[in-house]
């Protein structure tokens, strides 16, 4: 079995993509056509939290106040009823605001949560806009910052997958600062915490795509992931149909070299393992 679990209705544009366009039937339908060509039999989406009125309880950032339109039951209720796509969310590990957004999964029937850490403090790492490399931070504070939250958020149990492990990396070593020496000192960070929640961890191929033009995470993540015994989640973070299951080949490359065979797949938040294929 192939999945495709973290995937969005729409690109993060947000005075573009309203919901009365994004979020139908016929809209979903494209993502299903463009998985089934690529062999992808396990689909589901996971619309960004903060684009749904109800984040604002868990966090005030300008871009999720800027970005909550849209209702979060009514997305809930459109794709258990007019789609035949699992029911996801990414939600953001904000510290301070664990119970909150606890709160906001736990009134929801998801088949699975995919957690994210795109903010460290209220500077992004993915987002030029708000960019934490401008705030004046080391490289060696930000990253250290973000792979302590990473550990926090797999022990925080509200997750079920842990998305873009090593999203610190987006702007790659050119365009941003960048440490110096091996980066498995900041991996070890978070691997005990990883390893002792059980969370499956997410292999993406959407930093492909991105500055840094690397799977998410970088390869020696990966071993110690797999070492520690996670299950693992593939998904391509697709924001249109054409980018659903991209470069998978180089994803299921890389399972097979590690000896992965399996894939976690969910459903109402129980995980089972199916093979590869
Ligand atoms: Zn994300
Ligand atoms: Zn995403």
């Amino acid at each position: 079995m192939l999945t495709d679990y973290h995937v969005h209705l729409r690109p993060d544009h947000v005075e573009a993509t309203p919901a009365e366009r994004y979020l139908t039937a016929a809209n979903a339908e494209r993502y299903r056509a463009s998985a089934t060509e690529c062999g992808i039999e396990e689909l589901g989406v996971a619309e960004h939290v903060y684009r749904f009125t109800q984040a604002l309880e868990v966090w005030q950032h300008e871009l999720w106040r800027h970005s909550a339109r849209d209702d979060l039951d009514a997305y809930c209720a459109f794709v258990r009823a007019e789609t035949d796509l699992k029911l996801g969310i990414e939600a953001d590990f904000i510290p301070g605001g664990e119970d909150r957004m606890a709160e906001l999964l736990a009134a929801r029937d998801f088949d699975y949560v995919v957690g994210s850490i795109h903010f460290v403090g209220d500077g992004a790492l993915d987002y030029d806009r708000y960019d934490i490399w401008s705030a004046g931070s080391s490289p060696e504070k930000v990253w250290s910052t973000y792979f302590e939250w990473l550990g926090q958020a797999a022990a925080s149990g509200m997750f079920d997958i842990l998305a873009h492990p090593d999203l610190v990396k987006y702007w790659g070593p050119v365009q941003r600062p960048w440490p110096e020496g091996d980066p498995r000192r900041f991996y070890a960070i978070a691997m005990e915490a990883i390893a002792e929640s059980g969370i499956a961890v997410e292999l993406s191929t959407a930093g492909l795509r991105k500055p840094v033009g690397e799977l998410y995470p970088a390869r020696a993540f990966l071993e110690m992931v797999v070492d520690a015994g996670n299950p693992i989640a593939l998904s391509s973070d697709a924001h249109t149909p054409e980018d659903l299951g991209r470069d998978y080949d180089q994803a299921l490359a890389l399972l097979a070299e590690l000896g992965v065979g399996e894939l976690a797949v969910f459903e109402r938040r129980g995980r089972r393992l199916e093979p590869i294929g």
